[in-house]
């Protein structure tokens, strides 16, 4: 039986009520991070909420096209429940729809464990080992998306907003002719998402919105929140913001950054270190080794999904080797050379459809597993990153990635097998369905001389 504390409920639905809400979405992460949820009204919360709020199993398993996929526990056990209980501390109003506010759900199994499934349950997880290690975890999400505008005679039926050449890092209505990331500027930040900048990205319709730092669930949630919102906020401009991590061939994939240091429990900084080789402390480097070691099973949940390898490539900006470097963008880690609080790596291996929680989760799972096995970091690389002599490649494909991740004992147990097993068959199935499938390539490819 899941325990809701109905005293912590009553006391949020009154102020609630007082606060003028009178609907509350109920929201948590798919195992893809697309939000399910449920709008409840609040004069019914505390009583809706009582015992949990129950959702059938297989939303986990859902694919992007509506398909039940046979994860364990899923299908063929009948499709039982999860059961949602919100964490009260997540309560925020949600500023573009009046009367509403969200709040994030941890979810259990009807006998009250933990849902093993759950990204968010998995990133706990790995954060009560950290905590084993006395150590804080800190996370700063930078997430790149597009903004797409219909078009009836492109074949997707969607071109990119703001058509013009090089407008990387421009601000205004050069690249953005209806002042969207102005807007949604505005309207995150009174969701207290904590975003602190906005700009044009380097491609055409590509944009940037920059996360403050916190302490790495607040951050997961905050990313999970604000992807959600983004396609929301385009979706109220008859719009399409996509995160996923290669839409167009002409033009660079969109990134998922993580920068990331740790402290301890009295809050001190752990990564820096004035004597250290670079400024850098031991439990840095250990963090930036674990990170590289586990780098090709990491990848099946930073770069989770198909179109995800079509990002990595030379001359790219985004990785595709597996290698560290002090400021230098073409590598898979970058340490930016700001020290003191301020020492922190920034993993620049995800992109930007990677569900936060599962790459929050697998980006520290990596770390702790360097620090723990104090693992030392193969030397830096210098100069031009994109050498394939000067170190080993990233994954070419998501089928090498999930093969990877299966592989990958330590960071399994880390995560959970049970995560893990209903991770990769749900990916097996979306590879599965890709591999039939006929895509424009092959017709242009092979049509006319074949
Ligand atoms: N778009 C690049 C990527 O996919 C990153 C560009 C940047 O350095 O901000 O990772
Ligand atoms: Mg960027």
């Amino acid at each position: 039986m899941v325990h809701v504390d109905p005293a912590a409920m009553e006391t949020a639905e009154a102020a609630l009520l007082n606060d003028g809400i009178d609907v509350v979405r109920l929201g948590y992460s798919d195992l893809i991070g697309a939000e399910r949820g449920r709008d409840l009204l609040t004069r019914r919360f505390a009583r809706t909420v009582g015992d949990g709020v129950a959702f059938c199993r297989s939303v986990y398993g859902t694919s992007p096209m509506g398909d039940v996929v046979d994860i364990e526990g899923g299908l063929s056990a009948g499709l039982p429940d999860v059961v949602a209980v919100p964490d009260l501390s997540t309560l925020q109003h949600v500023p573009w729809e009046p009367g509403v506010a969200h709040v994030i759900a941890d979810l259990y199994n009807p006998d009250g464990t933990a849902s093993g499934e759950s990204p968010r349950t998995v990133l706990r997880g790995v954060l009560s080992r950290f905590a084993e290690l006395g150590m804080r975890p800190v996370i700063g999400p930078e997430l790149e998306f597009y903004v797409l505008e219909p078009c009836a005679t492109a074949p997707t039926g969607w071109q990119r907003y703001g058509e013009g050449t090089g407008n990387v890092y421009t601000a205004g209505l050069k690249g953005d002719p209806e002042n969207t990331l102005i807007s949604s500027l505005r309207s995150l930040s009174a969701y207290g998402l904590d975003v602190v900048a906005a700009n044009h990205e380097f491609s055409s319709g590509q944009f940037e919105i920059n996360l403050w730092h916190s302490e790495a669930l607040d951050a997961a949630d905050r990313a999970f929140r604000f992807k959600i919102a983004v396609q929301e906020l385009a979706r109220i401009r008859g719009k399409r913001a996509t995160f996923m991590a290669k839409p167009f061939n002409d033009e660079g994939g969109s990134g998922f950054h993580l920068h990331f240091s740790t402290l301890d429990a009295d809050g001190q900084p752990l990564f820096d270190d004035p004597g250290g080789e670079d400024g850098l402390s031991a439990v840095a480097r250990h963090g930036v080794a674990g990170v590289l070691a586990h780098a090709p099973a990491l990848a099946a949940l930073l770069n989770p999904t198909v179109n995800s390898y079509k990002r990595f490539g030379p001359d790219t900006l985004a990785p595709w080797l597996v290698d560290w470097g002090l400021d230098n963008r073409s590598a898979m880690i970058r340490i930016p050379p700001e020290r003191g609080r301020a020492a922190r790596m920034e993993v620049r291996l995800g992109d930007a459809s990677a569900n936060p929680y599962l790459a929050v989760a697998g980006l520290l799972g990596a770390a702790y597993l360097g620090i723990r096995d104090k693992l030392e970091a193969p030397p830096k690389l210098e100069g031009y990153g994109y050498d394939p002599a000067k170190a080993d490649r990233l994954p070419a494909d998501l089928g090498a990635a999930i093969g990877a991740l299966e592989a990958d004992h330590e960071l399994r147990e880390l995560l959970g097998a049970p995560f893990v097993a209903a991770f990769v068959a749900y990916k097996r199935n979306e590879l599965e369905r890709f591999s039939r499938w006929v895509t424009d390539w092959e017709f242009r490819e092979y049509s006319y001389h074949l």
